[in-house]
């Protein structure tokens, strides 16, 4: 298939924003820069806002972040336009005393972060990035962290002490076989000291003024395009960090919108969603309410303004593998490459109905791309997303839609070129259609 340059461009972008992102921190500042470049304005949550017409705002919360640009129309009158989507993917983080040397090595303990396809971490030049905790002169500063260099392994177990791994495949147990190697054990070294003393060095802070850290393992291998025609783009983090960039660059692509239009993008999916960041938390009502508030919305036009809102809840899709035929429902094959999928569930994993279904197609058709539909099989689990739980918080109308991808968690996963550029182009239809 011939990949147009303005998707193998946007698929370039893409590889550019994920791997400046490499926590979910890290992919709210990388926002935060995008929308900052473009005119937005941060509003701290703790201040009083005062909204302009026309204005474009973002709000940060942790690993949460929100952009909206406020419409032209009465928000009464138009409602608001949401996409969703999250900042963070499944993987390995640091527990708080991670470095402890035996037989001779350094190791750095860690928790399993969701649900991550644990043997893809073997192997891999991986390194650590989050935030980190200093002391400085106004007090405790929270500091963004990306150590460049692999620092840290996963080696596997050689075949030959592990005759089956090819019938039975890689189980790793959580507590014991997923340390990580650091470095060979110095006599005398207390090795909790060691490695805060890298993490110091690296923000150029005494050891003693590195009070805490939250530190997520990411793979230092930078995306690819790939395949016959470079049709293929393979990165960590296309879920979810390929919707959140599709969200964002249609929000960017979208000047003076008649409705307000708003870009929020959750921490914590991957574990859930509850939290004061996450999308089951009160972040997307108190800042609808508060955007309400702003242009002079009171209740019950907030209500009325509600009923009239639709959010896409955009999160990525399990893509066909012809290698795995039994794993899919045969009648809802997604293909790369293929445009967007419509995910659905009677059960309520996915929050697509029929009408909200069209309203997409509608959508696709307008903007000029093909669609997918997309079911899981009935004998096994259905995973979930932010859909579900933002249309209940909010009482608003949503669809679960995402683009096709392989290996979903893996640290590698690979999705579409023509895919990426179709979402962000209904995305973009969304935003800006009356
Ligand atoms: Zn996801």
């Amino acid at each position: 298939m011939a990949i147009s340059v303005e998707a193998r461009a946007a698929a370039l972008d893409l590889i550019d924003f994920i791997d400046a992102s490499p926590s979910p921190w890290h992919a709210v500042a990388s926002v935060e820069k995008r929308l900052l470049d473009r005119g937005y304005r941060n509003l701290p949550e703790s201040e009083r806002w005062r909204l302009e017409a026309g204005g474009r705002y973002l709000v940060v919360r942790g690993g949460s972040i929100v952009a909206f640009a406020l419409g032209t129309v009465p928000l009464e009158q138009s409602g608001f336009r949401i996409v969703g989507a999250h900042t963070d993917s499944p993987g390995l983080r640091l527990k708080p005393r991670a470095a402890h040397g035996a037989e001779g090595l350094v190791r750095l303990a860690v928790e399993v972060y969701g649900g991550p396809i644990l043997a893809t971490f073997t192997d891999r030049d991986l390194s650590l990035a989050g935030r980190v905790n200093v002391r400085a002169s106004e007090g405790i500063a929270t500091r963004l962290l990306q150590l460049r260099e692999p620092l840290v392994r996963l080696p596997n177990l050689a075949i030959h002490m592990n005759r089956n791994v090819n019938e039975d495949g890689l189980k790793l147990n959580k507590q014991t076989e997923l340390p990580l190697i650091f470095g060979v054990a110095r006599d005398g070294e207390d090795a909790d000291a060691r490695f805060r003393g890298v993490l110091a060095d690296a923000l150029q802070v005494e050891a003693k003024d590195v009070v805490n850290w939250e530190l997520a393992v990411y793979d230092t291998q930078q995306g690819r395009l790939w395949g016959a025609e470079q049709e293929f783009v393979s990165d960590s983090q296309l879920d979810n960090l390929a919707s959140c960039h599709a969200g964002v660059t249609a929000l960017l692509n979208t000047l003076a919108p008649s409705a307000t239009c708003v870009c929020a993008l959750f921490d914590h999916e991957e574990v859930g969603s509850e939290s004061a960041a996450g999308a089951g938390g009160s972040l997307v009502a108190d800042l609808l309410g508060r955007i309400a508030a702003g242009l002079g919305c009171d209740g019950e036009g907030l209500r009325c303004a509600l009923a009239r809102s639709f959010f896409v809840s955009a999160d990525m899709a399990h893509a066909w593998h012809p290698n795995f035929p039994a794993a899919y429902e045969p009648n809802h094959r997604v293909l790369v490459n293929a445009g967007p999928v419509i995910k659905t569930n009677a059960n309520q994993r996915y929050s697509t109905g029929a009408d909200t279904a069209a309203r997409f197609i509608e959508l696709c058709e307008m903007a000029g791309v093909r669609y997918q539909h997309y079911a899981h099989r009935s004998d096994l689990g259905c995973g979930s997303t932010i859909g579900p739980i933002v249309a209940s918080r909010l009482g608003v109308p949503s669809v679960d839609v995402g683009s096709p991808m392989w290996a979903m968690h893996s640290l590698r996963e690979s999705a579409g070129v023509a895919d990426h550029a179709a979402m962000i182009a209904v995305l973009s239809e969304f935003y800006r259609h009356d």
